[in-house]
């Protein structure tokens, strides 16, 4: 029988319901797991490991009298940066250390609600800030199809825990690709929503005009099961979208028959790893073949998303962290007079990248500079974003790699901010736009590190990029594939 650890949400779904095995010795099965991999990939900053004992017993409980839930007894983890209720939250960063959340974030709570057994907390860049999650003040979360490459970031903790086995579903958000890119490099399906069709109350905010919770798994059919439960409007933020959410389980079904697929130029550049390029252009050969047609389109404003991005999320970065100065969150460095406390607290609690972003954003925002850097960014982000109106007139979907290349060794991009912001080259432009992207594994590079494909659609159109994501995971097998340490 395969392990408990290997099945996708959809299988333990399954055999909780038919009491093939009980929620505890699901749970059981995974604690286990992490207490045997969890110190070599460091994916989890905290497991809560007796909390999810007792919510598993009281999950097996109510299933006896008759219950059920869409998540009734399924283990998840969620990264550390969504505010979890009575569960330190740290944002990887050292200046909220300690911090307990009096509140569930609306995700959290609406998948506690379904009935979510919580395994811990996931490790990340701090405040969700980088590429790789070297930037956490905490741990060093190893990529498990090699443990001296990065899993990705910021999500890294939340794709290497689907990765290893260490949970079946994760949450990761992402602004500017921080759930695609950890996904493409650990092998794992990863969905970043449509801006405003998941809350983000809750999440402790990095650039609020960007940012999207979003889930990780095994499959797109367990990444559309989180996504049904996460979405919707919330009335406690206001960008959430009063729009119906569709059945997404359903929405699987069909095939691609007919299905537009654009493919951009300007994703597909000098500098990529070649066997990256192979292995997207592969998995789209296999999407004509079943049924859609190809056409190559243009985003002609794409060279502008790094520079535009790293306007708006440092500005609006700037603006958000403004509040951890030991005075209204973290802990003070108490100096004596206002200036050094906060220059003492602030120096001490945040990491060199925090920092560097803080300087870009406050500089951008500061008078005189703000029309010519926030003001002018936000135009061109206009521009990149009518690019992707203007491509979606003629085709229902967009496929691109997800990143540039491959897992990286630790410490090669940490010298070099420029070289590391180009690990999100490809998946910016979406965030930047506020629409859909899910990434899905299609194949691996020579060294047999996993490769990403990026599936883009419209605004509130993540019903067509599951299903595309879902008719090619029913033809091939990559997704499935594990690495090696989970045994
Ligand atoms: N890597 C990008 C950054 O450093 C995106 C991060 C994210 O999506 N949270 O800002």
């Amino acid at each position: 029988m395969t392990a408990l650890t290997e099945l996708t949400l959809s299988q333990a779904l399954a055999g909780l319901r038919a009491k093939t095995f009980s929620a505890v010795e699901l749970t059981r099965a995974y604690l286990d797991q992490i207490e045997r991999l969890n110190p070599t990939i460091q994916a989890y900053l905290a497991v809560t490991g007796e909390q999810a004992t007792a919510a598993a017993a009281a999950a097996d409980q109510a299933r006896a009298q008759g219950e059920d839930q869409p998540l009734l007894g399924l283990p998840l983890a969620i990264k550390d940066v969504i505010s979890t209720k009575g569960v330190e939250t740290t944002a990887g960063s050292k200046i909220i250390q300690g911090y307990k959340p009096i509140f569930d974030a609306t995700v959290v709570g609406r998948l506690y609600a379904a009935g979510m057994v919580l395994l811990g907390k996931l490790n990340c860049d701090e405040f969700a800030m980088g590429s790789s999650t070297e930037n956490s003040a905490y741990a060093l979360t190893r990529n498990p199809w090699d443990t001296e490459r990065v899993p990705g970031g910021s999500s890294g903790g939340s794709a290497a825990a689907v990765s290893a086995g260490m949970a079946a579903g994760t949450l990761g958000t992402d602004t500017g690709g921080s759930i695609r890119q950890p996904g493409s490099l650990c092998n794992v399906t990863a969905l970043k929503p449509s801006y405003g069709r998941c809350s983000r109350y809750g999440l402790i905010a990095f650039g609020s005009s960007l940012d999207c919770p979003g889930p990780l798994a095994r499959t797109v059919e367990d990444v559309a099961r989180l996504l049904q439960v996460m979405a919707g409007h919330d009335p406690l933020d206001a960008t959430t979208m009063p729009v119906a959410v569709p059945d997404y389980l359903q929405a699987l079904q069909g095939d691609v028959k007919g299905l537009r697929i654009g493919i951009p130029k300007e994703y597909f550049i000098d500098g990529m790893q070649p066997e990256v390029v192979q292995a997207v252009r592969a998995a789209i050969q296999q999407l004509e073949q079943m049924g859609a047609t190809v056409r190559e389109i243009s985003l002609p404003h794409t060279e502008y998303s790094l520079p535009v991005y790293y306007i708006i999320a440092p500005a609006e970065a700037s603006a958000n962290l403004a509040r951890f100065d030991g005075i209204r969150f973290g802990p003070k460095v108490d100096t004596g007079d206002m200036r050094s406390t906060y220059n003492a607290t602030r120096g001490q609690g945040f990491g060199p990248e925090v920092k560097r972003r803080i300087m870009l954003g406050t500089y951008a925002l500061s008078a005189g500079y703000y029309d010519a850097y926030y003001g002018k960014a936000q135009a061109v982000r206009t521009l990149i974003k009518q690019d992707f109106d203007t491509a979606f007139a003629n085709v229902d979907v967009i496929c691109t790699p997800t990143a540039p290349s491959t897992a990286f060794k630790f410490g090669e991009n940490t010298g070099d901010p420029i070289k590391m912001y180009l690990e999100d080259v490809f998946t910016l432009p979406a965030s930047l736009a506020g629409i859909c992207g899910l990434n899905v594994p299609v194949g691996f590079d020579g060294q047999g590190l996993p490769i990403g494909m990026q599936i883009l659609g419209k605004a509130f159109a993540e019903d067509t990029i599951l299903r595309v994501g879902h008719q090619y995971q029913q033809a091939t097998d990559w997704h499935t594939r594990r690495p090696a340490l989970v045994g």
